[in-house]
């Protein structure tokens, strides 16, 4: 068979990206899937994998240098997601989580609340969530319900509501959090602002995790918050720029989580072409009768195919790029 494991040489991967690519695999195969079924079994967040991101810099990918970033490309971060979801369902969503729940602070933070927050991100000192869905707001986040109300004095907000499916929420020490400041707004989608709310904050609270069939190792939160006091300054934007926020952050983390499910489609891959190159039967291995070669053919073709998906042809600020060139560096 040929070499399933290649993601893309189709796609012009630079040197640096074959590079990156390959060390990451070797990490995940090496540290990573040798802990995996554990993870699954136990259902409980890793903190080992998270520390050897943090060691191995895997965590700086996609954050500017100025705040110790290593600043890859988007592709580069998709690589390093899909390698590491290969090993590890779980262990790929840490990576992209962070990515995705950074992104408001890269996309719509002012430098002060750059500088604040996103050192301690890059180098995985501080985990980081994005809370966006609620019980009636899902593929409709315009329809949101949880408050953010401005003090008098207009120094801070008080959030109350409840957040649900909320992936790292209860092994986050930040959280993105979207809430309705301008009920009254014309367009349902200028009712929203984004915050960035520590979860040490009183009145937060996980009241609920999910019970999941896969990727058990990646907590899912229910959340509430009850009075919950988060300073002016913790705002990002302006009020009633929430929703393009959510957008803008999908526009760029949507690769990513597509790089994760190409990534566990290659795991099972590795998996189902060794079985059959293992297991005998009628006198040799079952990958030999013809039967079982079209079943791991279309496997190939299915992973090949959805890998060839995910960077895309992008359209973004008026350009249109090839491969997620631009980054999450803006
Ligand atoms: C494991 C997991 C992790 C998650 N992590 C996060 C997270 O970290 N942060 C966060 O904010 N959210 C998170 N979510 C929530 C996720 O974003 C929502 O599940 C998603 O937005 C869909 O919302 P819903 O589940 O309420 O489905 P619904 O919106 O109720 O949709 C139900 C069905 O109707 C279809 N549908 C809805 N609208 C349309 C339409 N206009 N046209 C055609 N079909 C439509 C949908 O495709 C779906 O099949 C997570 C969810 C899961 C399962």
């Amino acid at each position: 068979m040929a070499d399933v494991s290649s993601p893309s040489g189709s796609f012009g991967l630079t040197e640096d990206q074959r590079l990156l690519r390959d060390a990451v695999r070797e990490l995940a195969q090496e540290r990573i899937a040798p802990r995996a079924a554990e993870i699954d079994r136990a259902g409980e967040f890793p903190w080992d994998v998270k520390e050897l991101l943090a060691a191995q810099d895997i965590f700086a990918l996609p954050f500017p240098e100025r705040y110790g970033g290593i600043g890859a490309d988007l592709l580069t971060v998709c690589l390093a997601i899909e390698e590491i979801s290969r090993a590890c369902a779980t262990s790929g969503l840490i990576l992209a989580v962070q990515e995705l729940a950074a992104l408001p602070i890269l996309l719509a933070g002012s430098d002060d609340q750059q500088a604040r927050w996103l050192p301690d991100l890059a180098a995985g000192r501080r985990l980081i969530a994005f809370a966006l869905t609620e019980a009636a707001a899902g593929s409709d986040p315009a329809a949101l319900a949880t408050r953010a109300v401005r003090s008098p004095r207009g120094d801070h907000y008080v959030i109350d509501g409840g957040k649900r499916f909320i992936s790292h929420a209860s092994v986050a020490d930040l959280l993105i959090v979207f809430a309705v400041t301008n009920p009254d707004a014309e367009k349902s989608h200028r009712r929203l602002s984004a915050f960035v709310v520590e979860t040490a904050t009183p009145g937060f609270a996980v009241s609920r995790l999910e019970h999941k069939m896969g990727i058990r190792g990646s907590p899912t939160a229910e959340l509430t918050f009850d009075g919950v006091r988060v300073p002016a300054a913790n705002r990002l934007g302006e009020e009633g720029e929430g929703f393009a926020i959510a957008m803008r952050t999908f526009e760029r983390s949507r690769p990513g989580i597509a790089a994760q499910a190409v990534g566990i489609a290659q795991g099972a891959l590795d998996v189902a072409v060794n079985y059959a190159a293992e297991r005998i039967q009628f006198g040799k291995p079952i990958g030999e009768l013809q039967m079982v070669q079209a079943l791991l053919a279309d496997m190939e073709a299915g992973t090949a195919a959805a890998r060839a998906s995910v960077p895309g042809l992008r359209r973004d600020r008026g350009r249109v790029t090839r491969g997620c060139p631009l980054g999450v560096a803006v």
